[in-house]
This record gives structure tokens, C-alpha cells and sequence, in this order.
């Protein structure tokens, strides 16, 4: 069995604040531990589920040469290998050649939720809105439609309780969810301790991917209309004259193609 996780740094228990997941604050340090911890716990559950082989995928942007490389190598599960990429939705390799399952680790909320710890979508200063053919997502739903164009279910969320509760309602029931904290503002939350937050994981690691047939691959649907509302109008200015792109309104873009990751590369470059 074929495991790819893909992980972000904001949903890790322990982790409430920018400080913790932006590059070169002192604190980085340690919320670099702390998710590298929680990979490990995903890790652990994949083996003991029978994976073969398993991917970890960091999907944070920590900032200059920190993004999306924000694992601490030594402390990493050496029965894991990880990406580190240039750009985010770049690496598709494993889902190319055929996996069984993704597991999303440590993921925040989509940008306007109340109860969501450190939540925004793929910008905090310059995105609003994301919808896929009218349907509101958050950056869980962008690794779950690229997972399921190469048919791979998302099956196990963790993060906070409002993260949870998010993909449950876009994946469905048989999607498993960990929450290892609750938060009740963007930089406020009720933490469980990390050790129990990692063994909650490993354990719903191992039984989501127990059977991993229980969540369908994620499709937005086809033709797939992709819609952006950004924060000022330059930012939706900057995409005239795209093909396949038309900006609707001042702030608002709207990206058609055939199916999900054709609309998604047109705009979304790297
Ligand atoms: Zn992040």
C-alpha cells in the first residue's frame, strides 16, 4: 500500500500562533518539532496499517527558504521519505504512479471561519474566496481535488475541531478526522497535550487507512469552474488576458476548463 501525507504546520496541537509557523522567528523552532512530531504519528499509524511506502509532502509557507520545507530531517521517521517543493500543487509524482491513500496532517480551516486556529486560504493578505464550480473550499479541498484527479482519496483529516468539520461536510462521512485542538478565534485555542494528540493520530492514521475505500476520490465535477475572490482589485487584474480566465468582477476571477487541474493550472502557475 501506497500512503501519500500531505501536511500543513497551522492545525499541529500546540501550534496558535504566526510566530510558531513563520520562518526565522524563534519560535518557528519549536513548532517545527512539533510537527515534525505529528508527521511521525501519521507515519507510524501508515505502518502499522501495512503501507509500503509513504510520502510526506509539506505544503506550508513558512517564508523564504522555509517554505514548503519546514520538517526537521533528522527527526523525521526514516521509513518516510518527503518532498520539498518549489511550488505548492508542483509534486504529483506518487499520485502519477498510483497511490492508495493521502492522509492530510495538521491542516487549518478555509479564510473567514470563526472557530478557525490561524485560518485563511493559500493567502492570508491577498485571498478572500475559493470555489470549485460554486462550491466553497479551503486549501484541504485544493489537496483533495488534486488527489482525485489521479483517483486517490483523501482519508484521514487532522487539525482543529472547525477543520474537521470543514472536510467532513466536502468528503463526506467516511472520511476519518483527528482533532487535536479546539480553537475559538484565529490565534486562540484549547490544546490537547501533544504526546495524546500524537497517539490520537497514529491510532486514526491506522483506521482510516483500515479501509481506505470508505471516502471516494474527490471531484469537483467537469467541466470545473475554479473562482477566486481576492483581497484588492490589482490582484485580479494581474490575471487579463489569461486564456481561460475572465475576471467577473473587480476582486473576483473565475478560471473554466475541462476538468479541476486544467482550471487550476491556468491560474495557479509555478
Ligand atoms: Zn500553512
Amino acid at each position: 500500500m501506497r500512503v501519500f501525507i500531505i501536511s500543513d504546520m497551522e492545525g499541529v496541537s500546540g501550534i496558535v500562533k504566526w510566530e510558531q509557523v513563520t520562518g526565522g522567528e524563534r519560535l518557528y523552532e519549536e513548532g517545527r518539532v512539533l510537527y515534525t512530531e505529528e508527521i511521525n504519528a501519521a507515519v507510524r499509524g501508515a505502518k502499522r496499517a501495512g503501507a509500503t511506502e509513504i510520502v510526506v509532502m509539506d505544503c506550508h509557507g513558512a517564508g523564504k527558504g522555509w517554505t514548503f520545507n519546514s520538517l526537521i530531517p533528522e527527526r523525521l521517521d526514516p521509513d518516510c521519505e518527503w518532498v520539498v517543493q518549489h511550488s505548492w500543487t508542483e509534486y504529483t509524482e506518487i499520485l502519477e504512479q498510483g497511490c492508495d491513500a493521502a492522509l492530510c496532517v495538521a491542516m487549518h480551516a478555509m479564510a473567514g471561519t470563526a472557530d478557525g486556529g490561524l485560518c485563511h486560504t493559500v493567502s492570508g493578505t491577498q485571498w478572500y474566496n475559493l470555489w470549485f464550480n460554486g462550491t466553497l473550499v479551503g486549501e484541504t479541498g485544493i489537496n483533495a481535488a488534486l488527489c482525485g484527479h489521479w483517483g486517490c482519496p483523501i482519508v484521514l483529516v487532522t487539525g482543529d475541531e472547525a477543520v474537521c468539520r470543514e472536510t467532513k461536510e466536502l468528503l463526506g462521512d467516511g472520511l476519518t478526522t483527528v482533532a487535536v485542538k479546539r480553537s475559538f478565534g484565529r490565534q486562540s485555542a484549547r490544546n490537547i497535550h501533544p504526546v495524546k494528540a500524537r497517539k490520537m493520530i497514529e491510532d486514526g492514521a491506522m483506521a482510516a487507512l483500515a479501509n481506505f475505500n470508505a471516502v471516494k476520490p474527490y471531484d469537483p465535477g467537469k467541466p470545473c469552474e475554479i473562482t477566486v475572490e481576492f483581497a484588492t482589485t490589482e490582484n485580479a487584474a494581474s490575471y487579463r488576458y489569461r486564456p481561460g480566465i475572465e475576471v467577473v468582477e473587480p476582486r473576483k476571477i473565475v478560471s473554466t476548463g475541462p476538468d479541476w487541474l486544467t482550471a487550476w493550472r491556468q491560474f495557479y502557475a509555478f
